[in-house]
């Protein structure tokens, strides 16, 4: 278990210092208009900017912006439109550097007084960001005296600006606040949660989360499976699936999966029944078979009524619940029923005083979608990164700070 102590903000005074922050402002853009269409990443990214300046600090931010190729400016991923939104969400001014290292970029970060904000230039434009460049991470730390990671959406990623930066700042190097909330729920999960522990999987593929099942086979009571890769598990152990979504490569890998579980006496839920479908389609006609006789023809696309009551049974005896990939087709309406039934009694698990989290890949949008979010204990902001957490790999965002 890892321990934070000395690497959060806690309350220290940042009183003339200038802080050098990576967050995470990865927001999604509209194509046409360039306008900022969901500024969630921004809002999480306030309590450790607006911590710091309070702490009497000047704080200078950066991100990376989409996938640029890295050979300079493209207008289509400059982050002025995140300055221009993050100023108004702390209703004082953000300073813009239009490139990350001109004179000017270096003369502002230098004359920058406490309490005001510096945001770089997407970062990415320059190539050095994503190779993890040395030389590059020095000339960023050059700008600053104190070095904060709060950027938990790319702690997965060994670049300039995410990990080796923090080589440059050995005493001086932080987690913000997004960070140590994060790292503190999913060392909780995966160390001291409370039994009984169920983790409900779903999502398309079990070659996504094969490590993660691994991971988990020997810190939970009960998994739950469902989603696509659910008709992987159920083709292994000699169902029917009839068209249903199957991963031919990995019938050994689930096979292997359930005989571990087994022998570590954990009990492995699928699905009894499937909503399934004529076609891949929110129209298509539907039909409720049970999961191991599915006719050829009919494609599994949600769990079936049986199977949310069992599952259901499962969670109300849970005392912490880790979620991961929605049960269904969320996204078609027809479809999105296993994965509401099953996220409310999450919900209720959160009602009665349990533990509840969610996250990784597609989670958080169909928690979204759903109306689920508060709902729960916990709900990650890391695709990836909160993935590769659960799999038991370092993250070299974390270690650059505890090293
Ligand atoms: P993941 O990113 O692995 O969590 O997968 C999320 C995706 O899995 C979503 O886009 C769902 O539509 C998809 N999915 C869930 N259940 C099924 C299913 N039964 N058949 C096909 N796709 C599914």
């Amino acid at each position: 278990m890892i321990s934070l102590e000395g690497k959060t903000l806690g309350n220290q005074s940042f009183e003339g210092k200038k802080v050098l922050v990576r967050c995470d402002f990865n927001v999604p853009l509209d194509k046409a208009s360039g306008e900022i269409t969901d500024d969630t990443r921004i809002r999480e990214s306030l309590p450790t900017i607006r911590r710091l300046l309070d702490g009497g600090a000047a704080v200078i931010l950066m991100s990376h912006l989409g996938r640029p190729a890295g050979t300079g400016f493209e207008p289509q991923f400059s982050l002025a439109p995140v300055a221009e939104r993050l100023g108004k969400l702390l209703s004082r001014p953000v300073h813009f550097s239009n490139d990350v290292f001109t004179e000017v970029t270096v003369s502002t970060a230098r004359d920058l007084q406490a309490g005001e904000v510096l945001l770089l230039e997407n970062l990415r434009f320059i190539k050095g960001e994503t190779k993890g460049d040395e030389a590059f991470a020095a000339y960023l730390a050059s700008l600053g005296n104190v070095y904060v990671n709060d950027a938990f959406g790319t702690a997965h990623r060994s670049h300039a600006s995410t990990a080796v930066i923090a080589r440059f700042f050995p005493d001086d190097k932080y987690f913000g606040l997004l960070m140590e909330h994060e790292i503190t729920n999913l060392e909780r999960l995966l160390h001291s949660a409370e039994r009984p522990f169920t983790a409900v999987i779903g999502g398309a593929k079990v070659s996504s989360k094969i490590d993660v099942l691994k991971n988990l086979s020997g810190k939970v009571d009960n998994l739950v499976v469902g989603g696509g890769m659910a008709y992987t598990f159920v083709k292994a152990a000699g169902g029917k699936i009839g068209n249903s979504l199957v991963e031919e490569d990995k019938l050994d890998t689930a096979k292997e999966i359930m005989e571990e579980f087994a022998k570590k006496g954990v009990q492995l839920l699928l699905p009894e029944d499937s909503v399934c479908a004529d076609r891949f389609d929110n129209a298509a006609d539907r039909k409720v078979f049970p999961t191991r006789e599915i006719p050829d023809g009919w494609m599994g696309m949600d769990i079936g009524p049986a199977a949310v009551a069992r599952f259901s049974e499962v969670l109300a005896s849970s005392k912490s619940v880790l979620w991961n990939g929605p049960l269904g087709v969320f996204e078609m309406e027809n479809f999105s029923e296993g994965t509401l039934q099953i996220g409310r009694c999450i919900g209720k698990v959160t009602e009665r005083g349990g533990y509840t989290a969610v996250g990784g890949g597609d989670s958080v949008a169909a928690v979204n979608k759903l109306g689920l979010a508060e709902t729960l204990s916990y709900v990650s902001t890391g695709g990836g990164a909160m993935l590769e957490y659960l799999e038991g790999k370092k993250l070299p965002g974390v270690e650059a700070i505890l090293a």
